[in-house]
C-alpha cells in the first residue's frame, strides 16, 4: 500500500489541478478538520473548499476513480461526528456562501450560507426560514439540510425537510441534477437524464415494495429524523402517477447519499406579535404533566429545565433570581405568537391560570410581550452553557443519548425512567427538554480519559435507549446520528433498516459519501475514534505503558514549554475546548474573534488554535509541527486580543495557548525582522525622539516611508504618531515625580509604556492633573520599560521574559511603598495584570498583578467610593467611544465611558462594532495592514457620522486606527477628564474639527 504522506502528496497534486477551490492535504492543516462538537476525532485524508458546484462534480468524479470516501461539512458544529471521516473533507463554508435569489416566499442559498445570516437578510420582508438550530449563528444551511435542522421552535414550524422545495445535488459518481417532487408516470421525470431517471425509478421501487413497512416503523407524527426519512416520500396515485420525493429523501441524509450544492428553500412571515411566559414549578414531573396541557394553547415553543439546569444558568445570568425562586424543580418556557400583543396576552394569561390556580401543575408564572425581556426567557438554553462547559474536575457534559425524544404524552413517564438509569450507572446529567415536541437533551457527566468511563457511557447508552425504544421513541431528533448513534439504528428500525442499505445502494453503490453513518455495521462505532482526551502521565512514564495502562492516548512529554506552566495545565486548557465552534460566529451581535469575522475560514478560528495544541500534545501532530511554518500560519491568524477568551462558554484561554505556540516557533527559527522592529519599538522611538524634528518631516514623507515599509515592514499607508523630543520620563524628572511619594495618601506609580512616553506625553501629564487635583500623590519610576505586549503577541517570550522581570521587580518595591500601579495603556494593563503571570509565578508578579489597573478603571473606583471630584465644566460635544479589547479583557466593565457621561453636555455614543482591528503592533505591520482596516472597518465608518463629532477610546492603537480613515481626532477619556476640570484648557484645541471650536463653559 501506497504510504500515506505520499497518497496525501499525490491526492493534493491531482486535485489542484481539478478544481478551482483550495485544496490542502497538509499534516497540519487537515488536522483541524479532524474533530466537531463530538467526542470524536478522524483525521482525513485531505480537504477541499469547492467554490462552486463545478469543483464539487470534480471532486466527487476523482474520489469515485480513486475510491476516496467524501465528508461534506459545513461548521463541524456536529455533536455525534456526522462530518468526520478518513477520505476527502467538502467544506463549504468558505465559497459557498452566496444567497442566490430571493422570490416573495423562497430563497435559494448556496449550502455554506449561515442560517443566521440568511435571517437577517430574510427579515428585511418581513420573513424567516424558520426551523431554527441553536447554533444558529454558525450553522450552515446544507448542514442544516443534511441533518434535517430543527430547533425549540419545532412545534410552529417543523424541522428542514419542511422547507426544502429542491435541491441541486451532486451524487457520488459527480452527476449533477435538481431534485424535488419527481412525477412518476412514465417518461414524466428527467427523460433526458439517465442518471436520474434510473435513481428515480430504483427509490420508487424500493419504497413500493416495502411500503408497508415504512408505515409502521417510521409514523409521520412527532419529531424523528434517526436514519433516512422514508415516510411521505413515495406518493403515488391510482392513475399509475404521483411523485417521488426526492428532495425530502435527501433532507437528514448527513451527507450519505448526495452533496447538496444549492436548496430552494420555502420561507414563512414573521409573526406580528409575541410573548413568552415562564412557569415555575415544584416539581419535574409536574412540569413534564403541564405540557399535555399548554399544547392546545398552540404554542411556538415548549421548553423544560431541571433544577440542575437553572442553578447552571444562574452562575452567568444573574436576572434569573428575580425570575425564578430558588426553590423551583423546574421551570416550563412557553413561546406564543399571533397577529397582535393584546391577544397573545390574552392567552398567555388564560393559560398561567389553568396552569398556576386550576390544575396546580405550576406555583407561578410570569408572562411578557416586551422583546427583549421575552428574549431573556427565551435564552434560558444557552445560558446554561458557560456552567456545563466550565465544569471543575475531570468529568464533563457529554454529548452522546443527547437527541433522545419520545411522543409529548410518554414524556412525564420517561422522565422517570431516565433517572431510574442515570441512577443505576450512578451518572449525573442536565436536562433540559424541547418537552412541547418530547425531546431530551441529556448530557451525563463523564470523564472520558477513563477507560472504565467509556465503558460506562456505552452501557448507560445501551440501557437508556432500551427504555427509549420500549416508549416509542427515536435516538435522534435533531442532531443526527454519524458516529455515535448509527450503530443503535438496526435496534431502532428492526426490519426496515437494511431497507436503508437499499436506499444507500440506490444513490452511492460504491459507498463514497460519508462511510458509516446512516448505514454501517460497526457495533463498536459508539466508543470507536474517541477524540483523545488525554490521560496524564508523570514527566517521566513511558508513553506506550501509559497509553496501554490507560487505554487512553497518554500526553506527549513536552519538557521544554516556553512559558512557566506544566504540560498537563496546558493539556487542560486545550481539552477544555468541546469544539462548539461558537467561535465562529459572525454576528454583529457578539463580539467573538475579529480575525475569523473577515476571514470566516476554520484556520482563522479560535477553534483551530486549540485543536493544534491539542493535536500536538496527543500525539496526533508531530512536536516538529509547532515549529513549522503551517503551525505558524494557524497561530499568525491570532493577535491575541483575548475576545474569544472572555465570549468562548468554556472560556478556552486561546490567548495563552497560542503565546506558547508561537514562542515555540520563535524559540527554534528566531523572530522575523518585522517582528522584531515592533517588539522593539520603543527603542526605535527613543532613538527617533532624539531628532524628532527630522524624524516627524521623515515619517511625513512618502519615499522615507517607502524606505521603512521595505526595510522595517511598517505598513506606508499607516499614519503614525509625532515623535515628542521631551519624552514624559524628562519632564516628570524636571518635575521630581521620578522619586517615590513619601506622603500618606492615596499614591500611583505612573506606568507609561512606549505610547505615553514618547508619542502623547500631553496624555501623562493629563492623568497626573487630574491626580493630583484629587490629591494623589504621583510616582513615575524613572527605570521603568515597555510593558512588552507586542512582544507576547508575536511569541518573542525572551523579550518578555525580561521586560517582565524588570518591571515587576521596580513595581513591586513600588506597591510595597504604598503605591497603586496606573497606566494609560489598557494593553500594557492587561499585560502587568494578566500575562507577566505566564512567566513568573512568585510573589512580586502576584503583588503588581492584584495592585495594577487601567487609569479609566482607577478613577471609576474613586467615583464609586465617592472620592471623585465633580466640580466639571460643561464640554459640548458628541463622542464616539470604542471600548478596545484590552480593557475589555481586563473584566473592569467600561470606566471610560462611564466617566465621560460625568461630564455635564458630553453625550457619548458607544459605538458597538468589534474590534478596531490595531491588536497593538499588529495593524502597524505591512503584511496586516489591509486585514487590520478591514477589521476596522464598522467603527471608522460609525466615526464618519456627522452627529459624531470625535472619538474617544483608552487604547493608544485603537485611536492610531480611529484616526487613519477619518478627519476627526480621537481623545483620551483622561484628557478629557483633564479639560472638564479645567486643567488643561489647550485639550479643547484637539477637539475644534473643521474650524469649529468646542465650547467649554
Ligand atoms: C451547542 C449546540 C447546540 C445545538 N443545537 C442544535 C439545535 O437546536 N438544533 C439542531 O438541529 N442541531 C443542533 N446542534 C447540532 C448541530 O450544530 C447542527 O446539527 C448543525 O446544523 C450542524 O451544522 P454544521 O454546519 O456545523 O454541520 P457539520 O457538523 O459540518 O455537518 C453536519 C452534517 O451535515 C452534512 N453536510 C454539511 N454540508 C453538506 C452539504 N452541502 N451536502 C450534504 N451534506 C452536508 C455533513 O456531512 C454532516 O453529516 C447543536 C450543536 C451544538 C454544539
Ligand atoms: S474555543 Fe470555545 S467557543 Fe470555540 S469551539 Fe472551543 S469551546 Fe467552543
Ligand atoms: S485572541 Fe483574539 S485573535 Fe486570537 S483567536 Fe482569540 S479572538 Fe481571535
Amino acid at each position: 500500500m501506497e504510504p500515506f504522506d505520499q497518497q496525501r502528496g499525490r491526492v493534493q497534486e491531482d486535485l489542484r489541478g481539478l478544481v478551482a477551490g483550495d485544496v490542502r492535504c497538509d499534516e497540519v492543516f487537515v488536522h483541524l478538520f479532524a474533530s466537531d462538537a463530538s467526542i470524536y476525532e478522524v483525521r482525513p485524508l485531505g480537504v477541499v473548499r469547492p467554490r462552486s458546484t463545478g469543483d464539487v462534480a470534480a471532486c466527487l468524479r476523482y474520489a469515485a476513480e480513486k475510491q476516496i470516501p467524501v465528508h461534506a461539512r459545513g461548521a463541524g458544529t456536529g455533536m455525534a461526528g456526522e462530518s468526520l471521516g478518513p477520505g476527502l473533507v467538502l467544506d463549504f463554508s468558505k465559497y459557498m456562501r452566496r444567497i442566490l435569489s430571493t422570490g416573495p416566499d423562497t430563497v435559494r442559498v448556496q449550502p455554506g450560507v449561515v442560517h443566521e445570516r440568511l435571517n437577517s437578510h430574510l427579515r428585511k420582508s418581513g420573513r424567516l426560514f424558520g426551523p431554527n438550530p441553536a447554533t444558529s449563528s454558525v450553522t450552515t444551511l446544507g448542514s442544516t439540510i443534511a441533518t434535517d435542522g430543527a430547533g425549540s421552535r419545532w412545534l410552529k414550524y417543523g424541522s428542514a425537510r419542511d422547507h426544502v422545495q429542491s435541491l441541486q445535488v451532486v451524487l457520488a459518481g459527480g452527476d449533477v441534477m435538481e431534485i424535488g417532487r419527481e412525477p412518476l408516470a412514465p417518461g414524466a421525470s428527467a427523460a433526458d437524464q439517465p442518471r436520474k431517471r434510473a435513481l428515480v425509478e430504483r427509490v420508487s421501487a424500493v419504497l413500493a415494495r416495502h411500503a408497508d413497512l415504512v408505515r409502521r416503523k417510521q409514523p409521520t407524527r412527532g419529531i424523528n429524523r434517526a436514519g433516512y426519512n422514508l415516510a411521505g416520500v413515495l406518493e403515488p396515485d391510482a392513475g399509475g402517477g404521483g411523485y417521488l420525493d426526492l428532495a425530502r429523501l435527501v433532507v437528514g441524509s448527513e451527507g450519505t447519499l448526495a452533496v447538496v450544492t444549492e436548496a430552494l428553500l420555502a420561507t414563512q412571515p414573521l409573526a406580528k406579535a409575541r410573548g413568552a411566559l415562564l412557569l415555575v414549578c415544584d416539581s419535574l414531573e409536574s412540569a413534564a404533566r403541564a405540557v399535555a396541557d399548554v399544547l392546545p394553547y398552540g404554542p411556538v415553543l415548549c421548553d423544560l429545565a431541571d433544577r440542575r439546569h437553572l442553578s447552571l444558568a444562574r452562575e452567568n445570568e444573574v436576572r434569573l433570581d428575580v425570575l425564578v425562586p430558588r426553590e423551583a424543580e423546574a421551570v416550563l418556557l412557553v413561546e406564543l405568537d399571533g397577529d397582535d400583543a393584546a391577544q397573545v396576552e390574552d392567552r398567555m394569561e388564560r393559560l398561567a391560570d389553568e396552569l398556576c390556580a386550576k390544575k396546580r401543575l405550576a406555583i407561578g408564572s410570569r408572562a411578557t410581550t416586551d422583546e427583549d425581556e421575552a428574549e431573556l426567557f427565551l435564552s434560558l438554553a444557552a445560558m446554561a452553557q458557560p456552567g456545563l462547559y466550565r465544569m471543575k474536575g475531570r468529568s464533563r457534559p457529554v454529548p452522546v443519548v443527547e437527541d433522545m425524544a419520545v411522543p409529548p404524552e410518554c414524556l412525564p413517564g420517561f422522565l422517570v425512567r431516565v433517572q431510574n438509569v442515570l441512577k443505576t450507572h450512578q451518572v449525573t446529567g442536565s436536562l433540559f427538554c424541547h418537552a412541547g415536541q418530547g425531546q431530551l437533551h441529556l448530557q451525563p457527566f463523564l470523564d472520558l480519559t477513563s477507560p472504565d468511563e467509556v465503558a460506562r457511557m456505552r452501557r448507560l447508552a445501551d440501557d437508556l435507549y432500551e427504555q427509549l425504544f420500549e416508549a416509542g421513541g427515536t435516538i435522534s431528533s435533531e442532531h443526527g446520528c454519524g458516529l455515535s448513534r448509527t450503530s443503535y439504528l438496526a435496534r431502532q428500525y428492526g426490519d426496515l433498516y437494511p431497507v436503508f442499505r437499499e436506499i444507500k445502494d440506490a444513490f452511492d453503490p460504491q459507498g463514497i459519501l460519508n462511510p458509516g453513518k446512516v448505514v454501517g455495521n460497526d457495533p463498536d462505532l459508539l466508543v470507536r475514534n474517541l477524540r483523545p482526551l488525554m490521560a496524564f502521565p508523570s514527566p517521566t512514564a513511558d508513553r506506550a505503558v501509559e497509553e496501554e495502562a490507560t487505554g487512553a492516548p497518554a500526553l506527549r512529554n513536552l519538557t521544554e514549554l516556553q512559558m512557566d506552566w506544566e504540560p498537563a495545565q496546558v493539556a487542560d486548557l486545550a481539552r477544555q475546548c468541546n469544539g462548539c465552534g461558537k467561535c465562529r460566529t459572525q454576528s454583529p451581535s457578539q463580539r467573538m474573534c475579529p480575525i475569523f469575522r473577515i476571514l470566516p475560514a476554520e484556520e482563522a478560528s479560535p477553534r483551530a488554535k486549540a485543536n493544534l495544541i491539542r493535536g500536538v500534545l496527543a500525539g496526533r501532530l508531530e512536536l516538529t509541527s509547532m515549529t513549522g511554518d503551517q503551525f505558524k500560519e494557524v497561530a499568525d491568524l491570532c493577535y491575541n486580543c483575548h475576545a474569544c477568551r472572555l465570549e468562548c462558554p468554556a472560556a478556552v484561554d486561546i490567548p495563552r495557548l497560542m503565546t506558547e505556540g508561537k514562542g515555540a516557533h520563535v524559540a527554534a527559527n528566531g523572530l522575523a525582522f518585522s517582528d522584531w522592529v515592533v517588539t522593539h519599538l520603543d527603542l526605535l522611538a527613543a532613538l527617533g525622539s532624539i531628532v524628532s524634528p527630522v524624524a516627524n518631516r521623515l515619517l511625513g514623507n512618502r519615499q522615507f516611508r517607502w524606505v521603512l515599509e521595505r526595510f522595517l515592514g511598517i505598513a506606508q499607508g499607516r499614519k503614525l504618531p509625532r515623535l515628542h523630543s521631551r519624552t514624559f520620563l524628562r519632564r516628570a524628572a524636571r518635575r521630581r515625580l521620578t522619586r517615590p511619594c513619601r506622603s500618606e495618601g492615596p499614591k500611583v506609580a505612573l506606568f507609561l509604556d512606549t505610547y505615553a512616553n514618547y508619542f502623547d506625553p500631553q496624555l501623562a501629564e493629563a492623568l497626573v492633573a487630574v491626580l493630583e487635583h484629587h490629591g494623589v500623590g504621583v510616582f513615575v519610576p524613572p527605570d521603568q520599560r515597555q510593558a512588552g505586549t507586542p512582544a507576547v503577541s508575536v511569541g518573542a517570550l525572551e523579550r518578555v521574559r525580561r521586560l517582565a522581570a524588570h518591571n515587576i521587580s521596580i513595581l513591586a518595591d513600588a506597591v510595597r511603598q504604598g503605591h497603586h500601579v496606573v497606566t494609560t495603556e489598557p494593553a500594557a494593563a492587561l499585560t502587568l495584570v494578566r500575562e507577566y503571570g505566564y512567566f513568573f509565578d512568585d510573589e512580586d508578579a502576584r503583588l503588581v498583578a492584584a495592585n495594577t489597573s487601567d487609569a479609566t478603571a482607577y478613577l471609576w473606583r474613586m467615583h464609586t467610593s465617592g472620592k471623585l471630584r465633580l466640580d466639571f465644566r460643561r464640554i459640548e460635544t458628541t463622542l464616539g467611544y470604542h471600548q478596545p479589547c484590552r480593557l475589555r479583557a481586563l473584566e473592569v466593565g467600561a470606566p471610560g465611558e462611564n466617566l465621560l457621561r460625568l461630564i455635564p453636555g458630553l453625550k457619548v455614543r458607544r459605538i458597538e462594532e468589534g474590534c478596531s482591528g490595531m491588536a497593538g503592533a499588529f495593524g502597524l505591520k505591512r503584511e496586516n495592514y489591509r486585514t487590520s482596516l478591514r477589521v476596522g472597518w464598522g467603527l471608522i465608518t460609525r466615526l464618519r457620522d456627522p452627529e459624531i463629532q470625535a472619538g474617544t477610546t483608552e487604547c493608544s492603537t485603537c485611536k492610531i486606527q480611529m484616526e487613519q480613515g477619518s478627519t476627526k481626532p480621537t481623545v483620551h477619556p483622561v484628557k478629557l477628564l483633564a479639560l472638564a476640570y479645567g486643567l488643561m484648557p489647550e485639550i479643547a484645541d484637539l477637539l475644534a474639527t473643521s474650524g469649529e471650536e468646542l465650547t467649554v463653559t
